[in-house]
């Protein structure tokens, strides 16, 4: 039996001539945190919503935690947490009565949205209107509610969107560990550097159509070009900058007449990001 938490396998999704899905196929492990990649429009909701149910696939077939999702999707519903539209908050409630609310429609008997609020960093704000929330507390409470049935799987999306710094860490933090937990986490979003920081693998996702899926450090190694900034200094004074491209055979001996020839005054090393490598196979930026 296969112990994949998500099969996606030839899903196909039209809104009338358009084919905002083309065929998409992967697989998702328990426990792993998996990033859906690709610019506005590439197709990310879409699947997301045949994934949990929202949508039927034109062709295809999506399968989570060994339910099919279009035959039984209350079975899935139950095990699953989505944090997809902030507009589905209720507005003239507090924060801990939505939460509340979502625990009755679980059926879930002695729940604590104290505790749970206090995970996502709003404790001590439990009891205001989510309408006076402001965009990043809205976010961390679609988070908590998405986690209130203690999902298997859960689906985040853009989940550090419009979040300072320190917000932003909370939740990646919640996602590892949600996902050392055995939670199986689908992310979908156009920040690459998120998705590098908490994806165990990436899918790059373009007009309907997976185009790469590896992890983050794969992708980089195989398609990214490591590079050298180097600066240095002319004899009237200015500085210059010079990029060498690593991994080249003429790089030694670049580096070697730049360092024997001129005045080095900084070196940096250089990484390939995941947008670049999602250029080269789209010829689009993420954003
Ligand atoms: P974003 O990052 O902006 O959320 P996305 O990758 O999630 O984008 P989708 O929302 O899945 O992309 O949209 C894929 C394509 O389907 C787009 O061309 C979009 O315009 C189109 N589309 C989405 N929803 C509908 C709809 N209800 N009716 C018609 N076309 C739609």
């Amino acid at each position: 039996m296969n112990d994949s938490s998500i099969i996606a396998d030839q899903l196909v999704y039209r809104y009338k001539e358009l084919t905002a899905v083309d065929h998409i196929s992967f697989e998702v492990a328990r426990g792993e945190v998996f990033s859906f990649l690709g610019p506005n429009g590439a197709g990310k909701s879409t699947t997301v919503k045949m994934l949990t149910g929202e949508l039927r696939p034109a062709q295809g077939k999506a399968t989570l935690l060994g339910i099919d999702v279009s035959k039984q999707p209350s079975k899935v519903h139950a095990q699953i947490g989505v944090a997809f539209e902030i507009a589905n908050l209720y507005e003239e409630m507090s924060g801990i009565e939505n939460l509340n609310l979502f625990a009755q429609l679980f059926g879930i008997k002695h729940f604590d949205a104290n505790a749970l609020l206090a995970r996502v960093g709003l404790d001590g704000r439990g009891k205001e209107h989510v309408s006076n929330y402001s965009k990043g507390m809205k976010q961390r409470l679609m988070i908590a509610r998405a986690l209130v049935n203690k999902p298997r799987i859960l689906f985040l999306d853009e989940p550090t969107d419009g979040l300072d710094p320190v917000s932003s860490e909370t939740i990646r933090g919640i996602i590892r560990e949600e996902a050392n937990n055995g939670t199986t986490v689908f992310l979908t979003t156009h920040n690459m550097v998120e998705a590098d920081k908490v994806s165990n693998r990436v899918a790059f996702i373009n007009k309907g159509k997976i185009v790469a899926l590896d992890t983050p450090h794969k992708l980089k190694q195989q398609y990214g070009k490591r590079a050298l900034k180097v600066e240095i200094e002319c004899p009237d004074g200015t500085l210059e900058r010079h990029d060498i491209v690593l991994d080249q055979t003429e790089t030694p001996q670049v580096i070697h007449d730049l360092f024997a020839n001129q005045r080095v005054v900084t070196v940096h090393s250089e990484e390939a990001t995941l947008e670049d490598i999602f250029i080269q196979f789209t010829g689009r930026g993420l954003t």
